[in-house]
């Protein structure tokens, strides 16, 4: 078989997602309704909407948001702006924001959405006009009490600004300061919660721990590599950093580099803050190979950038002990079982990296209550809930004897299946 058909024959996003939820449904003899209910999206919108640039033209860009599920609450989950963003990735990402919010025992369903389009190319001010025009064109297809957007690849605190800012100023007046928790993520001043920026990274690193707990293994002698050094690549190295783990490889859209000796993720953020968001070029590592970067030889592996990334093309290559998955979907379910034979352990996207929602559901309910949280309250209730959901993974697994990321499949599907079965289904 040629390369190319190869390729075209790999799963798409979607499809992963579907593998792995009726593997998780076989196990746990999932209810045929409920079944067909969480194999299916309840909401697909896409929207096409001008906005005009700086030379005074006009674009047409194309966004989404698919709402998967809302059985426990509204809908939750980022928006992200990249040229790979679309129907498919927008139902895999939203399918996967339902098991995250139910494993982690949030008042949430899941959401996710974006705009097809490289930000890079955009300045600030064409940013606003197409984030502003975005939420404006979604209209009441998201409001704080029914579909709750947050930061995602490509996407920060100040965007999260001006979406609250266009829905709120779209509101009636008397409703305009009631509805600003339309999104999470948002800068501290404009009603953000403190740590939410670091929580989806705090959160990786709490999960490496319970491994490290669980394993007996003493992390400070540790190495690591983190493909991705956005928000969370950047601050789970920080975290990294504070236990002792030694940062040996770092890759991003920009380049690959390496040091056996050590990379100082605080230095590589200023580096990379100076040079556009890229870590290419930082001087105190070498350029590694794009391509076997995965096959460094290190204890732990996280990916934080974008899905799909270990494949079958590098599954064989990697030496790690445990991929702790910071990104959505990064490993491929081919892939997964090369792991798995391996003996490689994977900490699941959706128990991982749920610091990130965690944070946003306090982020929501300090705006309800109109309260501050203090950052260090924040953290110690985000490493707590983590914490549950993590043992509820093991034993789940142990109880079926199956994989991790299975078993918080089981987990959070459960939680779903039980409330289907106590409302039923109307009428
Ligand atoms: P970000 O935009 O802050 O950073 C993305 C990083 O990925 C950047 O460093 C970028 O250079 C890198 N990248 C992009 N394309 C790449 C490529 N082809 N190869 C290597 N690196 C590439 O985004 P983020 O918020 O850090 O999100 C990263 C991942 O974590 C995504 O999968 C996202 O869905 C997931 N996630 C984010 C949050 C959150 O709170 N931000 C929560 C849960 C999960």
């Amino acid at each position: 078989m040629s390369k190319s058909i190869a390729k075209k024959e790999k799963r798409g996003m979607y499809q992963n997602v579907l593998h792995q939820f009726n593997k998780a449904a076989d196990v746990m003899n999932l209810d045929p309704g409920v079944r067909k209910i969480l194999g299916t999206t309840q909401n697909e919108i896409v929207v096409h909407f001008p906005a005009k640039m700086d030379d005074g033209s006009v674009e047409v860009f194309t966004g989404y948001r698919v709402q998967h599920n809302n059985a426990l609450g509204p809908y939750k989950g980022g928006l992200r702006y990249h040229p790979t963003v679309d129907i498919d990735a927008a139902r895999a990402l939203a399918t996967w924001m339902t098991w995250k919010t139910a494993l982690a025992g949030l008042p949430y369903g899941g959401g996710k959405g974006g705009i097809q389009i490289d930000p890079k190319k955009y300045s600030k001010g064409e940013l606003e006009r197409i984030t502003r025009r975005f939420t404006y064109a979604l209209g009441n297809n998201i409001g704080p009490d029914y579909d709750i957007p947050a930061p995602d690849v490509n996407t920060n605190s100040q965007i999260m600004a001006w979406i609250a800012d266009t829905f709120a100023s779209n509101q009636a007046p008397g409703q305009r300061f009631n509805s600003f928790h339309v999104v999470t993520g948002k800068p501290v001043v404009s009603g953000g919660l403190e740590g939410r920026d670091r929580a989806t990274g705090f959160g990786v690193v709490t999960t490496i721990q319970k491994w490290a707990d669980l394993r007996e293994e003493d992390l400070s002698n540790k190495t690591y590599i983190v493909q991705g050094f956005g928000n969370v690549g950047y601050w789970a190295s920080h975290f990294m950093k504070e236990k002792g783990v030694k940062l040996i490889g770092v890759q991003d859209h920009s380049g690959t580099i390496y040091n056996e000796d050590g990379i100082d993720p605080e230095e590589l953020l200023a580096y990379a803050t100076d040079n556009n968001g890229g870590i290419k070029g930082f001087h105190k590592a070498d350029e590694y190979d794009k391509d076997t970067f995965f096959g460094i030889d290190c204890d732990i592996i996280i990916p934080a950038a974008l899905g799909n990334q270990i494949t079958t093309d590098n599954a064989g290559m990697i030496k790690a002990q445990l991929v702790a998955e910071g990104a959505n979907g990064p490993t491929d379910t081919d892939a997964e079982q090369i792991l798995l034979d391996k003996g490689i352990e994977i900490i699941p996207d959706i128990l991982c990296n749920g610091g990130g929602v965690i944070g946003s559901y306090f982020e929501w309910l300090q705006n309800k209550r109109s309260e501050i949280w203090k950052i260090e309250d924040v953290l110690i209730k985000l490493q707590d809930k983590l914490e549950i959901s993590f043992d509820k993974v093991i034993k789940t697994a142990e109880k079926y004897d199956i994989d991790w990321r299975t078993a918080a499949y089981v987990v959070a599907m459960e939680r779903l299946e039980q409330t289907y079965t106590e409302r039923g289904v109307f009428p």
